[in-house]
C-alpha cells in the first residue's frame, strides 16, 4: 500500500521514529487490533490506536453510555448518553482519523463468538471489566495463537501486561523458553463478590489513560515489532504512590490452558 501525500503529514512524527518509518507506518495502516470493551481502558487504546492509524479496529461492547462513564471514558460526549459505546466510540474514531474503519460490535464476546471474532484481528487489547470474559480472551488467544495485550485498572492502581504464549523467547546458548499465560498468574477467576468492580470502588480517571496509553503503545509495538514486548512482565503502577513496578512472570508447567498436562482444550462449559 502506498502512503499519500497527507498520510506522510498526518504520520510525520511516526514517521521520523527509526523504529517505525514509512514502513511500520504502512504496517499500521494494514493491521487489525480488536478492544475488548469501549469503557475506561477502551476509550484511550481506541484513540490512540486511531490516532495512529491502526487500519481497522473492531471493538466489541454491548453497554451503552451512562453520564457516570464520562469522568475517565473520555471517547464518549455528554450528547451521547444513552448511544451505544462501540457507536459513540465509532463516531469518535471516524472525526479523529478518515484512515481507520472501525468493526463496531455491538454485543458480548462468548465462548460461542469468541474464537470467531478474534481470528479476524492481528491482535487482541482486553480492557474489558469482568472476570469471565477476561479468562475467555485469555483461553481464546492461547488456543488460536493470538497476541494479547492485557490492561486492568482499580482505584488508584493499575496492571499491564502481554500475553503471547505461541512465541519462544532464547534463554542463551540454544534454550528456549515460553511465555506465561493470564492462568499461569491467576489459575481461574476469583470468587464472585470477592474483588469489587470499577462500579463498586471507584477509580481515578486519568488512571485510565495511564494504563490505557501504555496499552495503546504496547498494541503498537507488538504491531511493528520494535522494542522488548511486555510478555512475561508484569507492569504495575501505584497511582497513589506514582510507582512503577515490573515483575517477571513465567509460564506455570501446571496450568490448565497452557501447561505441559493442560486440561482446558477448548471453550465450551467454562464461562
Ligand atoms: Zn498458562
Amino acid at each position: 500500500m502506498a502512503i499519500t501525500d497527507q498520510q506522510v503529514e498526518r504520520y510525520a512524527r511516526h514517521i521520523l521514529l527509526p523504529e517505525i518509518g514509512g514502513t511500520g507506518q504502512a504496517k499500521l495502516l494494514k493491521s487489525s487490533v480488536l478492544v475488548v470493551g469501549g469503557g475506561g481502558l477502551g476509550a484511550p487504546v481506541i484513540q490512540y490506536l486511531a490516532a495512529a492509524g491502526v487500519g481497522t479496529i473492531g471493538i466489541i461492547d454491548d453497554d451503552e453510555v451512562d453520564l457516570s462513564n464520562l469522568q475517565r471514558q473520555v471517547i464518549h460526549t455528554t450528547d451521547r448518553v444513552g448511544m451505544k459505546k462501540v457507536e459513540s466510540a465509532r463516531q469518535s474514531v471516524a472525526a479523529l482519523n478518515p484512515d481507520v474503519t472501525v468493526n463496531a460490535l455491538d454485543y458480548r464476546l462468548t465462548a460461542d463468538n469468541a474464537q470467531e471474532i478474534i481470528t479476524q484481528y492481528d491482535i487482541v487489547a482486553d480492557g474489558c471489566d469482568n472476570f469471565a470474559t477476561r479468562f475467555l480472551i485469555n483461553d481464546t488467544c492461547h488456543l488460536i495463537g493470538k497476541t494479547l495485550v492485557s490492561g486492568a485498572i482499580l482505584r488508584f492502581d493499575g496492571q499491564l501486561i502481554t500475553f503471547k504464549t505461541h512465541a519462544r523467547k532464547s534463554q542463551g546458548k540454544d534454550e528456549e523458553t515460553g511465555y506465561p499465560c493470564y492462568r499461569c498468574l491467576y489459575p481461574a477467576p476469583p470468587p464472585p463478590d470477592m474483588v469489587p468492580t470499577c462500579a463498586e470502588a471507584g477509580v481515578l480517571g486519568a488512571l485510565c489513560g495511564i494504563i490505557g496509553s501504555l496499552q495503546a503503545a504496547e498494541v503498537v509495538k507488538e504491531l511493528i515489532g520494535a522494542g522488548d514486548s511486555l510478555a512475561g512482565s508484569l507492569l504495575i503502577f501505584d497511582g497513589l504512590r506514582s510507582d512503577f513496578r515490573k515483575v517477571r512472570i513465567k509460564p506455570d508447567p501446571a496450568c490448565r490452558l497452557c501447561g505441559e498436562e493442560a486440561t482446558i482444550n477448548d471453550l465450551s462449559g467454562i464461562y
